[in-house]
């Protein structure tokens, strides 16, 4: 028989464990061993087996749990763990350490104190928790749960907001020849570390959103408890609605343009509507700044403009004023065909009829979203014109968006383009093993100096070791599962050698990443596998989307080599990565591979997972290792950038690869005194003191927080303040500007050079002047800028520094410049807005330069 219906009970606990309910439904369990400890002693097979506690006490017989009920020790190390979440979640951490020492803003002030938001909410459409809330594709997921995890830690008061996918999230398998097959579990919430959100009266809450043609869309919200932050997902699978609305949240990045909209618009409207419902039950305080972790999430925008409008009745643009103050914006792809973007037929189709967000004119929506193409509507293009603050999230990663999104401000030099990068990180408890956390400390501040060479290579083996045995069952249970029988699967017990050079690869498998690099040349590969003497042994894993054939054919290649009988003890593909298997591989491999076509990674994390446990990486440098490839703490390869066939480019790539490998990887990690390699474990120990601080999801956060949270709060503070005196000021301000700027004009640029005098050194101060046609504006509207720098032969100005001009008595603006280069110079004038409630006077847009 087959059941129709499934549906999740909970264990009754016996009263004096009551407190084990609370230890597991908050998921600080997932980063905290000793909570993971007790549960593990309630019945350590079945931890083992399930290893998540809310499943774990649905599964011990009730007579254990009335037994441990009367277990005194038991009993005081639950009430010691639930004390100490207690503590976590109300004491004293990093930010209210910070808003201390900043003082507690400026009440009543002049608005301009430095205000730490009391409330920040983090939108994203996926969050990658733990395995025990599949809820998550790949690597954006990964992050913001990650992120979420060291706001917690660091007391950062962030709520979580975004979708709850039925079966959001796949398995992978593969078919006898190797192609990728999917699974699509369906989850129940009730079995999830997961509270539905309802009245005092007990009644779910429900989040209504308007449909077209007078239909309604109807969500569920659930809250997660990720330490002190709360996480809000909608579930749009409930009674009221429509069938094909109740397929809203049905799976995560399937279906159509029409399903992802309407995706969107639930986690943006109807998410904004959660958190204030939310807060309102609760007593938290209303968020005063909005991130929105990639463009899918932007409409929250648009509802918090409704808001303003019909609540505080101003117009769109003093709103708009208001809601970028308080808006940041992550972008996370440099890969243009990764921008989310929808015909703007279909966004009028939800819009249009003034439904969904009344007072708000549709023609100022799709406006936001505007591109080159005048029929589509760019996501990202509206995540920055709704945010004050906007980052790319490396480096690297900010220079590329700052050309790919130069043309929202043209006029400008695409440095000044004001996207700025804050560089991701990843939660050091949990992704660093505990192993290691007890030989070095918190990889966030590692002490080394007491552990041998001897020591920590105990250390990376006894983590080889582990992985070896997970590649070995999981081996196996692939093959089982694409249908051999395990008669014909003794070999599965001898693959992978615990003392060889393990390398490993994992990731989704779009284009850029290239997965199939290494095989570029399969006789060099297999050589490298096979070698006698210094034998490297390589793990790989991958998920394809499952609309991505492509991708798919990338994995079969690699499953079809592994399969070779003469290599197969030597690479594995392994099916259904996810955060449980990453887990081995980045605690076991001694090397961590990342191959993709510079600058298409606009981050990548998994490598400094790698870092935290000792992993080298061997990467090209893009991403995080363009900046933090420091020369001894892994290997760059090297990139054929510029070579414009990209066959030729993966062929060069390919081979500066394999030389690596063989002519430096491998040599030193064979390289052995009494059995140790001193010069890996150098690098090793360099990684682990270089990287560890630096990698971390806590710095990130700290960065997000200084750079943009305190910011963003500073301004929302000022432009709500008196009635949102400033926001209608600013409004009204762009109408001037509107106007006038058309108008204004640079009539004449002087540098004074004395004819007579010597020709000027660097840094000799010179005094330009300039008179400039103000078309009605005040000079308290404009700043007026000299610009100084080298020329190029047709008199483009780079490497340029600008200075603040003042106007003097006559109407004249002049500044004294320290002339910053040696050889030719030149020198410009140029206007641009300013008002105090700009973060950047480069903001809007606007320019006027010298002619
Ligand atoms: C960290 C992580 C990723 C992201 O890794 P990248 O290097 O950014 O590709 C993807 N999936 C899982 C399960 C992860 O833990």
């Amino acid at each position: 028989m087959k059941a129709v219906r499934r549906f999740t009970v909970r264990a009754g606990l016996p009263e004096p464990l009551a407190e084990l309910s609370t230890l597991a439904t908050n998921l600080r369990w997932t980063w905290h061993p000793p909570t993971q400890e007790l549960f593990a002693a309630i019945d350590p097979g079945t931890w083992t087996r399930v290893g998540d506690p809310l499943r774990l006490l649905a599964e011990v017989p009730a007579n254990r749990l009335e037994h441990l009920a009367t277990d005194e020790e038991f009993l005081a190390r639950t009430n010691a763990l639930s004390a100490d979440l207690r503590d976590y979640l109300t004491g004293q951490r990093w930010y209210q350490r910070r808003r201390a020492e900043l003082g507690a803003g400026d009440p009543g002030g002049n608005g301009r104190g430095d205000h730490l938001p009391t409330s920040i909410a983090y939108f994203s459409m996926e969050f990658g928790v733990t395995e025990a809330l599949p809820n998550y594709s790949g690597g954006l997921g990964v992050l913001a749960g990650d992120h979420l995890k060291a706001a917690s830690d660091l007391g950062v008061p962030l709520i979580g907001v975004g979708l709850l996918y039925r079966s959001g999230y796949f398995r992978q398998s593969l078919s006898l020849d190797g192609w990728q097959v999917e699974h699509y579990p369906v989850i129940d919430p009730n079995g999830l570390p997961l509270e539905p959100l309802v009245e005092p009266s007990g009644a779910p809450i429900l989040v209504h959103v308007a449909m077209p043609g007078g239909r309604v869309l109807r969500a569920r919200v659930w809250q997660a408890r990720v330490g002190r932050v709360p996480l809000l997902l909608l579930d749009s699978d409930v009674d009221g609605n429509d069938e094909d609305l109740r397929g809203v949240t049905d799976r995560l990045y399937g279906g159509d343009q029409n399903h992802r909209i309407r995706q969107e618009i639930l986690a943006g409207v109807g998410g904004v509507r959660a958190v204030r419902t939310y807060c309102e039950l609760t007593g938290h305080p209303q968020p005063e700044v909005f991130h929105t972790n990639e463009g899918h999430a932007g409409f929250l925008g648009l509802e918090r403009l409704r808001e303003l409008m019909s609540g505080q009745h101003l117009s769109f643009d003093e709103a708009l004023s208001a809601v970028r103050a308080g808006t940041v914006f992550t972008t996370h792809t440099p890969v243009p065909a990764g921008i989310d973007r929808f015909p703007v037929d279909l966004v009028q189709h939800y819009f249009g009829d003034g439904a969904l967000l009344p007072d708000v004119d549709i023609r100022r929506v799709l406006a936001l979203g505007a591109e080159d193409n005048p029929g589509m509507f760019n996501m990202a293009h509206m995540g920055l014109r709704l945010a004050q603050r906007a980052n790319g999230v490396s480096k690297l990663h900010g220079e590329v968006s700052r050309h790919m999104f130069g043309g929202l401000w043209a006029g400008f030099d695409t440095e000044e383009v004001p996207i700025t990068s804050v560089t991701n990180g990843v939660h050091g408890p949990t992704w660093t093993a505990r192993e290691v956390t007890e030989s070095i400390g918190e990889p966030s501040a590692p002490r080394l100096d007491q552990v041998s060479d001897a020591q920590l290579w105990d250390l990376r083996a006894t983590l080889r070791r582990r992985l070896v045995t997970e590649v070995r069952r999981r081996v196996r249970d692939a093959w089982l599962q694409r249908g051999a029988s395990s008669l014909e699967l003794a070999w599965t017990d001898t693959v992978f050698d615990p003392d060889v050079l393990t390398v490993g690869f994992a990731r989704r498998v779009p284009t850029y990443k290239r997965l199939t690099l290494m095989l570029r040349d399969a006789e060099r590969l297999r050589a490298l596998l096979l070698d006698p003497r210094r034998p490297v042994q390589l793990v790989v894993a991958g998920k394809s989307h499952p609309a991505d054939d492509g991708g798919k054919a990338l994995i079969q290649q690699i499953v079809r080599f592994a399969d070779d009988p003469a290599v197969r003890h030597r690479i594995v593909f392994l099916p259904d990565y996810d955060m449980s298997m990453a887990r081995y591989l980045y605690w076991g491999c001694d090397v961590w591979l990342n191959n993709p076509t510079r600058p298409l990674e606009a981050c990548g994390t998994s490598g400094m997972k790698s870092a935290l446990n000792g992993g080298l990486n061997l990467s090209i440098r893009d991403g995080w290792w363009d900046e933090f490839y420091d020369g001894s703490n892994g290997w760059a390869i090297p990139t054929a950038d510029g070579v414009g066939d990209p066959l030729r480019r993966d062929d060069l790539e390919a081979a500066a690869l394999y030389e690596l490998l063989g002519a430096q990887v491998a040599p030193l990690f064979y390289d052995r005194a009494d059995g140790v390699p001193a010069h890996w474990l150098a690098m090793v120990r360099h990684t682990l003191t270089s990287l560890g601080p630096q990698v971390q999801a806590s710095r990130m956060v700290r960065e997000y927080v200084e750079s943009a949270y305190r910011p963003a709060g500073t301004a929302v503070e000022l432009a709500n303040a008196d009635g949102f005196r400033a926001a209608r000021e600013l409004a009204a301000y762009r109408t001037r500007l509107g106007s006038s700027w058309q108008h204004v004009r640079v009539l004449h640029c002087e540098v004074d050079l004395d004819a007579d005098a010597r020709t000027p050194v660097l840094g000799d101060r010179v005094r330009v002047r300039a008179s400039v046609e103000l078309a009605g504006l005040a000079d308290s509207d404009v700043r007026v800028e000299v610009v100084v720098g080298r020329v190029s032969d047709n008199d483009e100005l780079y490497d340029v520094v600008t200075v603040p001009m003042v106007m003097g008595e006559q109407g004249e603006y002049s500044a004294e410049v320290s002339l910053p280069h040696t050889g030719t110079l030149g020198a410009t004038a140029r206007v641009l807005p300013s008002h105090e409630l700009l973060a950047t006077p480069v903001e809007l847009g606007r320019v006027v330069v010298a002619t």
